[in-house]
């Protein structure tokens, strides 16, 4: 209930109250009143009556008191006047008048009692005073009663029935009251409109305090209110006054900070409490995440940070991260839809091989296609999802775009996801450098891992990589098959025709051997000019087949020199890991004793380790 309502019907239920009580009291003691002043008149009339009476008796005339009584009872405010003649003076002076008999049981009580009776009756609807009063003899004043009648001091001589109107009382009584109540009613109306006066500066405050509070509870500290008094109630609105200018300048400020950290426009119409709590709940966990990526090993741990980010923060199922390879016409699918072995869904996959055809990568703007319909001709969603929308963010790494986040989305979800843009790029911005040093990170490990010059894995890399291989055989329950490659006679190509010709038969010879092997397989630079190849999944003749199409291709190599041509051989020693032998460096020694046989046998041939090749090790 509103307090100006609450006002009003308090002080309205005051001032009923009052005048019920009022009414009630002053009727009560007009009643009161009325009673005392009849039975005074009753008195004095009773008195007259009986004076009246005496005076005759003495005079003699006794028997005209019949005029006398009708006389008095014609008086003002007399309505009757009567007289019960008592036992006694009936016996000593006779009978009397009939009229003179008790004619009620009131009077016959008041004879026998000598108590007068009062009370009010009703006679007609007229409402009367009706009093008894025994005249008792006496032996003293004057004239002495007992002189004349024969009886005790005390006895009930005779009574007086007085009856008197009260009506124009009661009437006077009424006007009086309703004088009095129309008189406090003016009063209480002028108490209430007073009232309400003294307490509308309260109630306006209280309403608008209450206004201020509900804007301010939808993130609109503008409202002010306004100061109706120097009291009190004018310091509370000047005071509120001040905490809304605090609130609205501080949280204004907050705001604007938080949106140019995240770059995007508040756009006024929005919450502003709720919408920078959000945004500093946003920033907070982008900070998390950025501390948390920075401290993770690889580059393949950031990304699947990104990955439950974009699904458990911003609710995403469908959506795809792409790296732009170092080359930068390529791209390669990091995860689609969380999963990292598929390669395209959403777009053409001609956006890898060449990446210019992917918008984002190409622009380096964010690519929207709800704002932009069908903008990138490379957003393939498939059948049945041309529902389907994109927005694709480029991820800027040193100026240039190092990847590329493809949100896909429903297209009445599409305003949803535009607002969520700025936040999911707080989170790009904070992974981008981070990105950039672990990719950084692993392309300096990988060059510790390969010889400059042919291109091919070291030696190095071999040692960091076997324990991985080996498990990972070991889990296949597969082979390896260990190919020892050595040159023959190579010192004579550096003799005869330099160092630098050379060099040049080892890079293409490097490359007859990466093409004959599978992808799968391992060529590494051994040593100088000696080299390791190992096949996986590959065991006995089918690997002395692979080391026999490697021998003829370098056989069938010509390296083109400046003026010469060269063809060189190579000799081969195989062994298998774990058919030959129980540890995997143990197999490396037998292909390498192999290749000695190799070489021993004439050179340009492939020898398959055999355990009575094995004869001292101190030979090798
Ligand atoms: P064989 O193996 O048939 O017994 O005879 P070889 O002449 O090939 O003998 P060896 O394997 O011992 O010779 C190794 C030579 O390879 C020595 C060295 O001059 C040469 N060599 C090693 N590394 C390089 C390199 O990186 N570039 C060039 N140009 N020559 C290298
Ligand atoms: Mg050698
Ligand atoms: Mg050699």
């Amino acid at each position: 209930m509103k307090l100006n309502t609450k006002t009003t019907l308090f002080s309205s239920g005051l001032m009923l109250i009052m005048l019920v009580v009022l009414i009630a009291v002053s009727l009560l003691s007009f009643r009161q009143f009325s009673i005392i002043s009849a039975e005074e008149h009753a008195k004095t009339a009773a008195e007259m009556v009986r004076v009246g009476l005496t005076e005759m008796m003495v005079n003699g005339v006794i028997d005209k008191r019949k005029q006398l009584l009708s006389r008095i009872s014609t008086a003002n405010g007399l309505s009757g006047a009567r007289v019960v003649r008592g036992p006694e003076v009936a016996s000593q002076f006779g009978e009397g008048l009939i009229e003179e008999r008790p004619q009620d049981e009131i009077e016959s009580r008041v004879l026998v009692s000598g108590k007068p009776f009062y009370g009010l009756i009703d006679v007609e609807g007229e409402p009367l005073f009706r009093s008894t009063i025994p005249f008792v003899a006496t032996g003293k004043g004057e004239p002495n009663c007992l002189a004349c009648h024969q009886v005790a001091e005390g006895t009930v001589l005779g009574a007086v029935t007085i009856t008197m109107s009260i009506a124009h009382l009661k009437q006077s009584a009424l006007l009086t009251v309703a004088a009095m109540s129309v008189a406090v009613a003016l009063f209480a109306v002028m108490m209430i409109v007073l009232f309400r006066r003294m307490t509308r500066p309260l109630v306006k405050t209280a309403s608008d305090v209450q206004h201020a509070v509900d804007t301010a509870l939808l993130g609109d500290f503008t409202t002010r209110i306004e100061c109706l008094t120097n009291d009190e109630i004018g310091d509370i609105a000047e005071r509120f006054n001040q905490l809304s200018d605090f609130l609205d300048a501080g949280l204004g400020d907050i705001r604007d900070n938080v949106a140019q950290l995240i770059r995007c426009k508040p756009s006024g119409n929005e919450n502003m409490l709720t919408n920078t709590t959000m945004m500093v709940d946003g920033l907070v966990a982008a900070a998390q995440f950025k501390q948390a990526i920075e401290e993770d090993e690889s580059k393949a741990e950031v990304y699947q940070r990104l990955v439950r980010v974009l699904q458990e923060s911003f609710y995403l199922e469908r959506f795809s991260i792409y790296e732009v390879a170092a080359s930068k016409n390529r791209m390669y699918t990091v995860s689609v839809d969380s999963d990292e072995s598929m390669d395209c869904r959403w777009c053409d996959p001609q956006i890898l091989i060449r990446s210019e055809t992917c918008r984002a990568r190409r622009t380096g703007h964010t690519i929207d296609s709800i704002g932009s319909p069908q903008i990138c001709n490379a957003f393939h969603p498939g059948e049945g999802n041309e529902n389907l929308e994109h927005i694709c963010i480029p991820v800027i790494q040193s100026g240039t775009v190092g990847s590329v986040v493809q949100m896909v989305i429903d297209q009445e979800a599409g305003a949803d996801y535009q607002q969520l843009v700025p936040m999911i790029n707080v989170y790009l911005r904070e992974a981008a450098p981070v990105i950039e040093a672990k990719r950084l990170m692993d392309t300096l490990r990988e060059s510790t891992m390969r010889d400059a010059m042919t291109g091919l894995h070291n030696r190095r890399f071999l040692e960091e990589y076997v324990e991985t291989l080996v498990s990972s055989n070991a889990r296949r329950d597969s082979d390896i098959s260990i190919l020892m490659l050595d040159l023959d006679y190579f010192k004579k190509v550096n003799d005869t025709y330099g160092h630098d010709a050379g060099d040049t038969v080892l890079k293409e010879i490097s490359k007859v051997m990466k093409k004959v092997v599978r992808a799968a397989d391992l060529v590494i630079r051994y040593g100088g000019e000696e080299f390791m190849i190992l096949l996986q999944e590959t065991a006995g003749e089918k690997a002395d087949e692979v080391a026999e199409k490697i021998r003829a291709a370098v056989e069938e190599l010509k390296v083109q020199l400046p003026g010469n041509v060269l063809q060189k051989t190579i000799s081969i020693g195989v062994s298998s890991f774990p058919d030959d032998s129980e540890t995997f460096w143990q197999a490396v020694k037998y292909a390498d004793v192999a290749l000695y046989k190799a070489k021993e046998q004439g050179r340009n041939r492939v020898v398959h380790f055999k355990p009575e090749m094995w004869t001292d090790e101190e030979d090798y």
